[in-house]
């Protein structure tokens, strides 16, 4: 259960309700559940913690644009369930372009039934020559009279072949680079759209390829006006990525969690491993790296909460910060807990195979670091009366 203490000067009046019942709920109903043994069967099962999530009203947030709420909800989720985490968070990654560039029309049309967890959504941005360098994007759209047609592929794609709703980057005008892209509503069911097939990871994660072969969508699948895409892509990671943080945090959480217990149990050489001065080192970190990934999170999501318009450079920060900071601290708790840490099913082990991919999407580790120094260095000298960008 997310620890509002801590954090209590970022949150307003609601979160610590929020907090208190979301935890109640990940570890009531969703921690137990067991994990998928293959790929079929994690598609199945999120899509029945869609419905459970949607049921129960848990996606509020993201419609909300409440970014604090988002995090508390993948912290608590984080913590019982990365995939449970990963269906929160990509019902967010796909909602967010719509939220942000999509006409009334366009939010009256889907939010509803995606608010339920009725229809499933993904985010398909990267291409296997567009990965970090997102520009470099070579699916087309190309106006044709009152349609668009659609020619690429898409690859590592979260929730595809499962999603009823793909927000789809494609370069309506290739000559311009990033400025020719834009971001286009595709349902699962329009013609020319295909599911390649699965990409299957060590943890449990529906992703795969999809293909637009000829794929006609409709003028007004276009989210907000051409060449807005890039703009919508980059500002939905920039918002998202205090929830990876948050989730992360999350997964360290329940690290540390599982750590503490087992070294207070496990007895060698005639005391338990509590008593070792090495091992409570371990600890220590653990828990001194994790706070300070909460407090880097919770600032960064509170600054967009208030209105900040960017937050670039913070959001940059969470995410790095925090998604190196659960991979160690996971490591460390495999380490903890010895052989038994590694068996598969083992909690630890669990999030040893989840929290690898955290540094890798929405952005890696060093385009975060990119990003923040290219912030740092549009503001040097700034305050000194130097001429500056800013
Ligand atoms: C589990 C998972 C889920 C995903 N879900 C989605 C999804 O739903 N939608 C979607 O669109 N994509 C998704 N992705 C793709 C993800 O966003 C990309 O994998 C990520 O952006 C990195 O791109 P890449 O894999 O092509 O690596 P590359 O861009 O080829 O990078 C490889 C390495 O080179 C480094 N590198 C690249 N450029 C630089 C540079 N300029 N300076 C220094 N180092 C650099 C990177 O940091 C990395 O370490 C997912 C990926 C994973 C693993």
């Amino acid at each position: 259960m997310p620890d509002t203490r801590l954090i209590r000067s970022f949150l307003d009046s609601h979160h610590a309700s929020l907090a208190e019942r979301a935890g109640r709920f990940a570890e009531g109903e969703i921690a137990g559940r067991p994990e998928p043994a293959d790929d079929a069967a994690a598609r199945t099962e999120a899509r029945a913690l869609l419905e459970l999530l949607g049921a129960g009203g848990w996606l509020e947030p993201i419609f909300d644009l409440d970014l604090r709420g988002c995090c508390l909800m993948r912290e608590a989720l984080g913590e019982a369930s990365p995939l449970a985490d990963a269906v929160f968070a990509l019902q967010g990654l796909g909602t967010t372009p719509i939220l942000l560039g999509g006409s009334q029309a366009q939010k009256d049309r889907w939010l509803g039934p995606i608010a339920q967890g009725r229809v499933m959504t993904a985010f398909a941005m990267t291409e296997l020559e567009a990965g970090s360098d997102v520009a470099r994007i070579g699916t087309t759209a190309r106006r044709d009279g009152s349609v668009y047609v659609l020619n690429g592929v898409k690859t590592l794609i979260s929730n595809a072949g499962l999603a009823d709703l793909y927000a789809v980057f494609a370069s309506t005008d290739p000559a311009k680079g990033a400025k020719g892209i834009s971001c286009f509503l595709a349902p699962a069911d329009a013609p020319g759209l295909r599911f390649v097939g699965p990409q299957v990871l060590s943890s449990p994660h529906p992703l795969g390829e999809i293909a637009f072969e000829n794929c006609r969508l409709p003028a007004d699948a276009l989210l907000g006006s051409e060449g807005r895409g890039y703009a919508l892509g980059l500002a939905t990671l920039d918002r998202l990525r205090p929830t990876v943080a948050a989730a992360s945090c999350g997964m360290a959480s329940r690290a540390l969690a599982e750590s503490l217990a087992h070294v207070k149990r496990r007895q060698q050489f005639g005391k338990p491993l509590a008593e070792f001065q090495l091992v409570q080192q371990k600890l220590a970190r653990m828990a001194t790296d994790l706070s300070a990934a909460r407090l880097l999170t919770y600032q960064a999501a509170y600054e967009k909460d208030q209105g900040q318009e960017r937050i670039t450079s913070e959001a940059a920060m969470a995410k790095a910060f925090a998604t190196e900071m659960a991979q160690r601290a996971v490591d460390d708790a495999v380490q903890l807990i010895g052989g038994r840490g590694v068996l598969a099913q083992h909690p630890v082990d669990r999030l040893y195979r989840a929290v690898r991919a955290l540094r890798i999407y929405e952005g890696t580790t060093e385009i975060q670091q990119l990003i923040i120094a290219s912030e740092l260095l549009k503001g040097a000298g700034a305050g000194r009366g130097e001429a500056g960008p800013r």
